[in-house]
Parts: C-alpha cells; sequence; structure tokens
C-alpha cells in the first residue's frame, strides 16, 4: 500500500505494462487518491496527444524502464514547443516504426508535458490570486469613497435645509475686540439643535491651537466642536446641540489649545440670538 506506482503510470497510461504489473498498479490506484489522480492526468495527456498526432497508431510499446535509465526531461520551453516537436517526431515515427522512437521519448515528453502543465496552472493560480487582491483593494476604496460622498452630502443637505428654512434664525457672531476684522453668522434652526456657523478672518492658527464653539445658556458656555479655518479665514461648521442645552441664548468661539477645552481660555467672537 504504501509503495506508490508513480513511476509506472506513464507506461501503464500508454498501455505498456505488463499483465502482471498491471495488476499490481490497478490494486494500489484502487487504495491510493494521489496516484490515481496521477494516473488520470496522465491518461488524459495520453489521451490529447493521440488526438493531435492523429495519423499515427499508438504503438504497442516494447516494455522498458525508462525513467530510470534515461536523462531527466529537458528544460521546459513554451508549451507550444512542444507541437512542433511533435508534429516532426510524428512522421518520423511512421517511417521507422514505434518501437525504435522508442518509449523512452514518449515518456518524456509526457513527463515534459506534465510539468509544463503544473508550471501553467501555478502561474494561472498565481495571476488569479492577485486579480482577487486588487479587485479587493479596489472594491474597499470604492466603499471608503462613496461612504465618504454621501457623509458629505448628508451634511451639505442638512447645511442647506438648516440655512434656508423659512423659520430659521439668523444671528450675527462679532469679532472681539483683539479681532475686529473678524465675522460671521449663524443659522440656528426652529428646534435649536442644529446651528449652522459661518465665519470670515479669522486668522489661521498654529497645529497646537484650535478654535471651539460655545453653547451659551444659562448655566453658563457649554464646549461644543473644535473646527479650523482655511487659509482665507473661511470656516463653515454645523453644530448639534444636546436636547439639555436648547435653551440656549448665545454662541461663542474661543481660541483653545488643541483638541479643545471644557472652559473656554480666549474667546474671539460672539453673538446673542
Ligand atoms: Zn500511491
Amino acid at each position: 500500500m504504501n509503495d506508490h506506482v508513480d513511476e509506472l503510470l506513464a507506461l501503464y497510461a500508454l498501455g505498456g505494462l505488463e499483465a502482471e504489473e498491471t495488476i499490481q498498479v490497478e490494486a494500489h490506484l484502487a487504495e491510493c487518491p494521489e496516484c490515481r489522480a496521477e494516473a488520470e492526468s496522465q491518461k488524459a495527456l495520453v489521451n490529447l496527444i493521440a488526438q493531435s498526432a492523429q495519423p499515427v497508431e499508438p504503438p504497442g510499446l516494447a516494455r522498458a524502464r525508462v525513467l530510470r535509465r534515461t536523462q531527466p526531461p529537458p528544460t521546459p520551453r513554451p508549451a507550444r514547443a512542444l507541437a512542433g516537436w511533435w508534429s516532426r517526431l510524428a512522421p518520423l515515427a511512421r517511417q521507422w516504426a514505434w518501437p525504435v522512437l522508442s518509449s523512452a521519448a514518449i515518456v518524456i515528453l509526457l513527463v515534459w508535458n506534465l510539468r509544463l502543465q503544473d508550471e501553467l496552472r501555478f502561474m494561472q493560480d498565481q495571476l488569479d490570486r492577485q486579480f482577487e487582491d486588487q479587485q479587493q483593494i479596489l472594491n474597499d476604496y470604492r466603499q471608503q469613497v462613496l461612504a465618504v460622498q454621501q457623509q458629505l452630502t448628508a451634511a451639505q443637505e442638512n447645511t442647506v435645509r438648516v440655512v434656508t428654512a423659512p423659520d430659521t434664525r439668523e444671528v450675527a457672531l462679532s469679532g472681539s475686540e483683539a479681532l475686529p476684522q473678524a465675522s460671521g453668522r449663524a443659522y440656528v434652526d426652529s428646534d435649536k439643535q442644529t446651528v449652522v456657523i459661518i465665519v470670515e478672518h479669522l486668522p489661521p492658527l498654529q497645529p497646537n491651537q484650535t478654535y471651539q464653539v460655545w453653547v451659551i445658556t444659562a448655566e453658563g458656555p457649554q464646549p461644543s466642536l473644535v473646527f479650523a479655518v482655511n487659509e482665507k479665514g473661511w470656516a463653515l461648521t454645523t453644530v448639534e446641540v444636546p436636547v439639555e442645552y436648547v435653551d440656549f441664548y448665545g454662541l461663542g468661539i474661543s481660541v483653545e489649545p488643541a483638541g479643545g477645552s471644557e472652559t473656554p481660555t480666549e474667546v474671539v467672537m460672539a453673538g446673542n440670538l
């Protein structure tokens, strides 16, 4: 059971084994899926070669332990070369009869072709896998872009809805004494839960600083989101006001250390509802 018969399989596929060995091989094949698979692929190959060389009758092969005696198979060449070689061999075979061509040449052909097929299969697998990986990366990227687009669209829609709603309140924000040129407007929607803030002429800050929005209630200024202005000192930001602060009466903007603060450090803009 443990002695694989792979070295007999090429001859077996060609019908070149003696009866005794045929029995031995078939007994092993019945129990060994590995060798069975190998035998099937060799058989398929023999059929293929038989079809591609139609005029030549399959030979009654002389019995030979060819694999052991012959040199290793030639180094692989492109698969197409095989057909050319075979067509040159075929007339020769007819002329000199099969025993002269020798079963060794046929087995070399078989082994060589099997090896080429393995190589091709391997390359195909590699290509398939690379293609799948790239498809995956591309798909992930598309998904991300789509998600960002959807977020942007939702934010823009929300901004437009708040700014254009008839019952939205518009609040002027003015700069402190230190920043008199700064100006801005806040658009507070009817339920006071969304505020769109547009500011102009606020100087861009150092990386370790940030602007922060404050919602001013009876209990004092409540910290809200942080934002940056572009190089022209312009920013548009949308603030969601927590339900417990919807009775706020003012808005402020301050300069804070990066990340924001719990209480305002330096208020630079403010406005009352
Ligand atoms: Zn086996």
